[in-house]
């Protein structure tokens, strides 16, 4: 398995977004599992082509549930696949009901955590 830092690699896809609004709009999750499938999850309805165009052959998309953060897509879509979350990284700090849910899975984070609930979480 291929060793990859999920917090570099969930920057890197994030900041191939250039335009300055549109990527402080976003945040992407990067996802390591038990198998070679890397998840990639994404705040926005999917990723952009310009995101998908960096995409590895391991790398899978998640799919995006509207309102859900990243790391929810993320997390969610290694459940569908039957897999199980390794470490996650995420391109920004990592809100307190994401962190919730990752300690509730055991999955690893080197991301920092706000301790604060999202601003723009909409419930
Ligand atoms: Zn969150």
């Amino acid at each position: 398995m291929e060793n990859i830092n999920p917090n570099d690699r969930a920057k890197e896809i994030h900041d191939v977004i250039t335009n300055k609004i549109a990527h402080n709009m976003s945040t992407i999750a990067v996802l390591t599992t038990n198998s070679e499938v890397v998840i990639v999850g994404t705040s926005e309805s999917k990723l952009r082509n310009e995101q998908r165009k960096i995409l590895k052959e391991n790398e899978l998309e998640a799919e995006s549930i509207t309102g859900n953060h990243a790391e929810e897509n993320a997390i969610a879509e290694a459940k569908k696949q039957h897999l199980t979350g390794i470490e996650i990284g995420v391109s920004r700090e990592i809100c307190i009901d994401c962190q919730e849910l990752i300690e509730k899975e055991e999955i690893i984070s080197h991301t920092a955590f706000s301790g604060k609930k999202s601003t723009k979480r909409k419930s």
